[in-house]
């Protein structure tokens, strides 16, 4: 979509970007941006140092076969590397659980789709069948609340509690073995969600006063000291074996101890004593056997002399 003629309005644009923007603060040309047939930008750095990265924006134009450019705006508009504030978010969207404050007003649109009619009286009944989206089986009621929880509002409830920090998921809840289902302190709540949450009334657990799913755990469980300990077993009697002691005759029981202490003494010193002779007999044979092989030694030699004789 290259337009020759838009191309080469670079001193044209330049001019007009210097009569839009302050002394010398328009610089180097940065590039031509085709917008459209016979349409394009030329852009110029911008040396104001209060807008870094922005450009000077000149988009020029030419008319079904005209010969010469004309500008039409000229703006400063941020380069890619311009520091600039994040984009605009609606305050609607803007707000996130945890930001209301006291004094602030969160208003439900009439057709939020996670509340139905609550129907308070019987002449609420009439026709109420015929009336789209509400269905006999979506029926809440009311007790004095014009509208009550859909199925949808429900659903989504469960969802996010089930999936978020008290749900079975949570880091807390995979740090113990024990459930809030068999926990003491959980309080049951009716309703179709009944089954699958409660509310914790443990005023040391993290979660008190809020629903937790019953796969949700923390380590004040009710039953978790007696599951997590030996049980206690029954009573065992001590029935090492004992010795009695006449202490009439304890002199002479005595006695028997040191006769026997001093038999086994004697005992082990004569089994020294003969070791030590074996030992002696040894010594002896190896003596001998030495001597027989000096003889022999001998022997061999005066063969060998008569030999060379
Ligand atoms: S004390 Fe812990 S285990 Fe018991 S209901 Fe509360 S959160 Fe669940």
């Amino acid at each position: 979509m290259s337009d020759t003629v838009l191309a080469k309005a670079v001193a044209m644009a330049r001019a007009a970007a210097e009569e839009e923007a302050p002394w010398g603060t328009v610089g180097d040309h940065a590039g031509v941006d085709y917008d459209d047939e016979r349409v394009a930008t030329h852009f110029f750095a911008c040396l104001d140092p209060a807008y870094v990265g922005w450009r000077w924006s000149v988009t020029v134009a030419r008319a079904p076969r005209a010969k010469a450019a004309t500008v039409d705006e000229v703006v400063l508009l941020p380069g890619p590397e311009a520091l600039v504030a994040p984009a605009w978010v609606p305050w609607s969207e803007r707000v996130r659980p945890g930001d209301l404050a006291v004094g602030t007003i969160w208003p439900t649109p009439a057709d939020d789709a996670r509340l139905t009619a609550g129907f308070t009286g019987l002449d609420d009944l009439d026709g109420a069948a015929d009336r789209s989206p509400v269905h006999p089986s979506q029926w809440g009621i009311g007790m004095g609340r014009a509208r009550v929880l859909s199925a949808h509002g429900r659903d989504d409830a469960a969802d996010r509690w089930w999936s978020g920090e008290r749900g079975p998921e949570a880091p807390m809840a995979r740090s113990v073995s024990l459930t809030c289902s068999t926990c003491g302190f959980l309080m049951p709540i009716g309703g179709p969600l009944g089954q699958a949450f409660g509310v914790c009334a443990h005023d040391m657990s993290p979660a008190d006063g809020c629903v937790v799913s019953m796969a949700f755990g923390c380590g004040a469980h009710s039953e978790i000291a007696l599951a997590e300990k030996d049980p206690v077993g029954a009573p065992t009697q001590d029935f090492v074996g004992f010795d009695s002691l006449d202490l009439d005759q304890a002199d002479v029981i005595l006695a028997d101890v040191s006769v026997d202490a001093a038999a086994e003494a004697v005992d082990a010193a004569a089994e020294a004593v003969d070791a030590a002779a074996e030992a002696v007999d040894a010594a002896a044979e190896a003596v001998d056997a030495s001597e027989s092989v000096d003889a022999a030694a001998e022997a061999v030699d005066a063969s060998e002399s008569v030999d060379q004789d």
